[in-house]
């Protein structure tokens, strides 16, 4: 089995295209969707509508999604991302506002080898930062590799008896994941806000059959996407973060 893995997407449309575009040269069978469909880009109704399109395999929501879709409050957001998630709550659709609503919290496990989860697996909205989240993330999770997103920074972290290790892995070296030997914990990076310093569209690939877990990078329309975030008069600092990967 050959999973695509999107998360933290942003309705960020012409990342979203132009990864997908780039995955059907990549063969996979099932989608999988680590949460944040919205927040912060300008297209949030037809990015939830193109997932939905897709009918993915496994999707859970992600912190954004709740509050865009008005199940929480933004207590917790920084005036620019509350100001976009504000105008993202009226901006979607009733419909897609309430399918939004209807996801599903993580953890969700996929398949004997696979969970996802949107921050962690002991809390959808919390951070893996460093080696004490992530030890805490492994020792949690109920699956050998463990998908997780809302950092936004493309990560691979290994944990073989008591080591915990950084995995480096890279579209031309996949990671290989054998779960006789160690659990993973692996962040596929984000789809339409990129904040590890490399703008381009990140998203991951799975292969359960050669246990193998492949990252991507590829560059993407973005001055289209930053267009459209002055457009709908979103804050500036969305659009010029984009360039940046911050
Ligand atoms: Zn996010």
């Amino acid at each position: 089995m050959r999973y695509l893995v999107l998360s933290d997407i942003h309705a960020n449309l012409e990342a979203l295209e132009a990864v997908l575009a780039a995955a059907e040269g990549i063969a996979h069978d099932r989608l999988l969707v680590l949460g944040d469909l919205v927040g912060y880009g300008a297209d949030p109704n037809r990015v939830v509508e193109r997932i939905r399109g897709l009918a993915p395999h496994a999707l859970i929501r992600g912190n954004h999604d709740k509050v865009g879709s008005g199940i929480e409050t933004p207590d917790g957001f920084n005036a620019v991302a509350r100001s976009a998630i504000r105008w993202t709550y009226d901006t979607l659709t009733d419909e897609n506002r309430a399918w939004l609503a209807a996801l599903p919290a993580g953890p969700l496990i996929v398949d004997d080898l696979i969970e996802i989860c949107h921050g962690t697996p002991y809390d959808e909205d919390a951070y893996v930062f460093d080696d004490g989240d992530a030890l805490r993330a492994l020792q949690t999770a109920r699956r050998p590799v463990c998908l997780f997103g809302h950092t936004h920074v493309q990560v691979g972290y290994r944990l073989a008896g008591h080591a915990l290790t950084l995995a480096t892995f890279d579209a031309a070296r996949p990671l290989d994941v054998p779960v006789a030997e160690g659990r993973f914990l692996i962040n596929p990076g984000s789809v339409g806000q990129p904040r590890d310093g490399d703008p381009r569209a990140a998203f991951g690939v799975v292969d359960t059959s050669a246990m193998i877990v492949a990252i991507h990078r590829i560059d993407y329309p973005m001055a289209g996407a930053q267009a459209r975030i002055l457009e709908e008069g979103l804050p500036e600092v969305l659009a010029e973060r984009l360039a940046l990967g911050r």
